[in-house]
């Protein structure tokens, strides 16, 4: 009966007195939830393998239709230790982990889980190299978005395909022309601008490299995308409020 799942852990919830439940992204079975008995007592064996932003084989009893389980045993297969070793790059992967999480139904029957279990191992790998953690999520929101359908059209004006475009719209989904952003009163930005934000858009984390090399930084884009999916997924990721409280300072 030992089913062994191997799992990004997106989050620790305290349940009960001495108990923990984790939610973890799979690539088999998309998101499942565990209850981790007595995870939060000192001497329990679990407790460093369940640590959310990391990878862990997770040993269990699977049954189909159920999303809960027992959890048996669980042991670190990828710690990601350089990330956590750094307040910033751990606050962008709970961000990231976070938005896999709200943006995942548990026991959902879904193509998609292979990929989204990928995309976030991309995203934790270059956090753990200690990429730029604003570039990182740009690419990660990209190609999540991308993969929803959501990702904002950086070629044209949404509204009538214009390629001559003098401002972006996270309400409209894209870029716009001089003309329909006057009609909409959204401000107008700098071609400079705009251009970066096609640049982390179409990047995306698999040409990481390339935009890296091509802006100082991409903090103002990500925020950009962050209210794209704020509006389209209608979803609030409390996350990257820490995140970007940390770069006010
Ligand atoms: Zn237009």
């Amino acid at each position: 009966m030992n089913d062994t799942v191997t799992g990004i852990i997106l989050k620790q919830t305290d349940y009960r007195e001495a108990d923990v439940i984790i939610s973890v992204l799979t690539e088999e079975y998309g998101k499942l939830s565990f209850v981790a008995s007595g995870a939060r007592k000192m001497k329990s064996k679990n407790a460093g393998a369940i640590m959310p932003c990391t990878i862990a084989d997770i040993q269990f009893d699977y049954k189909p239709q159920k999303t809960m389980f027992r959890m048996k045993t669980a042991r670190t297969r990828n710690l990601f230790r350089s990330l956590h070793e750094d307040l910033i790059l751990s606050a962008a992967a709970q961000a990231a982990c976070e938005s896999a999480d709200v943006m995942s139904l548990a026991g959902e029957e879904e193509d998609s889980s292979p990929q989204k279990y990928a995309l976030l191992n991309d995203c934790l790998t270059l956090l753990n190299e200690k990429k730029d953690p604003d570039l990182v999520l740009c690419g990660y929101l990209s190609e999540m978005m991308d993969l929803f359908g959501i990702l904002p059209d950086v070629d044209e004006c949404v509204h009538c395909g214009s390629l001559k475009v003098s401002a972006f719209s996270a309400k409209e989904g894209g870029f716009l022309c001089e003309d329909c952003a006057r009609r909409l009163n959204v401000p107008l930005r700098p071609a400079l601008d705009l251009k970066r934000l096609r640049l982390a858009v179409k990047a995306g984390m698999k040409h990481y490299e390339e935009a890296a090399g091509a802006a100082q930084s991409f903090h103002a884009e990500l925020q950009d995308l962050i209210a794209v999916l704020q509006q389209h997924a209608g979803i609030e990721i409390r996350s990257f409020s820490f995140y970007n409280r940390l770069f006010d300072h």
